[in-house]
């Protein structure tokens, strides 16, 4: 071996090392932090996906990673031993970019499983369920994405435009739901001067209304009727909900808040929807109800304040706060133990009840293993009786008291839109993917 061919040697022994170790660290690092989270997200109940998520071929998967770098939501994806896994499903919006920078073609995109609020109805190409004139748009039809939702809403109206007017005064139209998909299908109405009502339980806007504070929303653009081309791409909650207010503003479009239906009746040619407020005759019924029900709430004053949630979206976006939990099942508990995993918020949950009876074993031994170490304070026995913008007034045994409080979150069960749909006859695809 000559000289020169031993220099070489020596600086490929100092040079490789010094590139692979930095690199393996980093790597093993990434997979700690990736198993780290894996098991906080399955101690909080979020591992599994809800909706659409991406679904992973291990056997193709190649560790590299590109998937999870592309994520908007952040940590939906990690790589652990090599093969990329689902962490945190329940933060899966179904972008779908993890499946587009695969460079094997290990990942689809897929609906979560049945149980897991992926129930999804029967529709032709134009949305018609198997109840005629009945329409499901958005995602309750089974397509995330507030994208999919506006061209649906528009192209199932564009649809019904083409069907004979109604008469005798019945609504050619009713919209239900006031999410992008329900404001979408009431825009291209006006647009088509169809008779029209949009019916909406809470406030207009829908699920965006319930992201965490200033979570940047991904979305492409996308044609609003009466609107034109909607082009923010990348925006905080705060700038699209701003936006629908302009639109709702500029458009005069007609939205009937705080009007939940409750019953659509077949009344033989046409239907009639019911509200609170009254009925509401109709050839063809729009469902955009999206897929996160009808919370049940506790009808106490206050409640209707910013800071009241009826489902915990991402514990982490919440540090240092004073939260309460009301509930005594599973979501409430894994919310509270959710919240106070990071040990930096001070975490009541308030039950009303004197004892859970109905937790998953591992919410409970969880719940009891926080409470030991005072990480949740439990309240059993208690009534929320009022919410303020800085306390809350709480009966318990020992009296009333008040806590102070930055959230509230509710969880006391309610209605989902599923058990909706079936009361109207529609039909259910019976086997469901993943
Ligand atoms: C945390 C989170 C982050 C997300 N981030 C993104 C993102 O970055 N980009 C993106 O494109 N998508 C995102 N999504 C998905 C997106 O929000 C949804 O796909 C979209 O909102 C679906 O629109 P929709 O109109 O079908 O339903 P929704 O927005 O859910 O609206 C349904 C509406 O129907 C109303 N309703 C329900 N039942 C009744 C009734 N009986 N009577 C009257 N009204 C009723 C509800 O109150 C609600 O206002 C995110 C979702 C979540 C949960």
């Amino acid at each position: 071996m000559n000289t020169e061919t031993l220099i070489t040697f020596a600086v490929a022994l100092v040079l490789i090392p010094a590139a692979v170790i930095p690199y393996v660290r980093h790597i093993r690092a990434q997979e700690r932090k990736a198993r780290k989270r894996f098991e906080e997200a399955k101690i909080a109940g979020l591992q599994a996906a809800v909706s659409m998520h991406p679904h992973i071929n291990a056997t193709a998967c190649i560790g590299c990673g590109g998937c999870t770098d592309v994520c908007p939501e952040g940590d939906v994806l990690g790589v652990i031993d090599g093969k990329a896994v689902l962490l945190h499903g329940s933060k899966c919006v179904g972008h779908g970019l993890c499946a587009e920078a695969c460079p094997v073609g290990a990942i689809v995109m897929m609906m979560a499983a049945p149980g897991r609020s992926a129930d999804l109805p029967i529709l032709d190409e134009n949305f018609e369920t198997t109840v005629k004139n009945l329409f499901v748009v958005g995602e309750l039809g089974g397509m995330g994405l507030i994208k999919n939702a506006i061209t649906q809403g528009k192209k199932v109206v564009e649809h019904i435009a083409t069907r004979p007017r109604a008469a005798n005064g019945l609504y050619d139209v009713i919209v239900v739901g006031a999410g992008p998909a329900g404001l979408s299908a009431g825009l291209a109405a006006k647009a088509g001067r169809l008779k029209y009502a949009v019916l909406e339980q809470g406030d207009a806007g829908g699920t965006i209304l319930q992201y965490p504070r200033r979570k940047i929303v991904m979305t492409s653009p996308v044609e609003l009727p009466l609107w034109g081309k909607v082009k923010l791409t990348e925006a905080s909650k705060e700038t699209l909900l701003d936006l629908w207010k302009q639109v709702l503003v500029r458009t005069q479009l007609k939205v009937n808040t705080n009007e939940k239906v409750l019953d659509i009746i077949d009344a033989g040619g046409h239907f009639i929807v019911k509200t609170a407020a009254g009925e509401y005759p109709a050839r063809h019924v729009v469902l955009a109800l999206g897929r996160r029900g009808t919370p049940r709430k506790l009808g106490v004053p206050g409640e209707d304040l910013g800071k009241v949630t009826y489902r915990l979206i991402d514990a982490e976006t919440y540090k240092d706060c004073d939260v309460l939990v009301v509930g005594g099942g599973d979501s409430a508990v894994e919310a509270a133990v959710g919240l106070a995993l990071h040990g930096t918020n001070r975490v009541t949950l308030s039950y009303r009840k004197s004892e859970f009876t109905r937790l998953k074993e591992r919410n409970a031994r969880r719940l009891d293993e926080f409470r030991k170490r005072n990480a949740v304070n439990v309240l059993l026995g208690s009534n929320v009786k009022e919410i303020g913008e800085k306390e809350v007034r709480i009966e318990t045994s020992d009296g009333m008291g008040t806590l102070p409080n930055d959230y509230v979150f509710i969880f006391a069960g309610g209605e989902m839109p599923f058990e909706f749909l079936k009361k109207a006859g529609i039909r259910f695809q019976e086997q469901v993917v993943a």
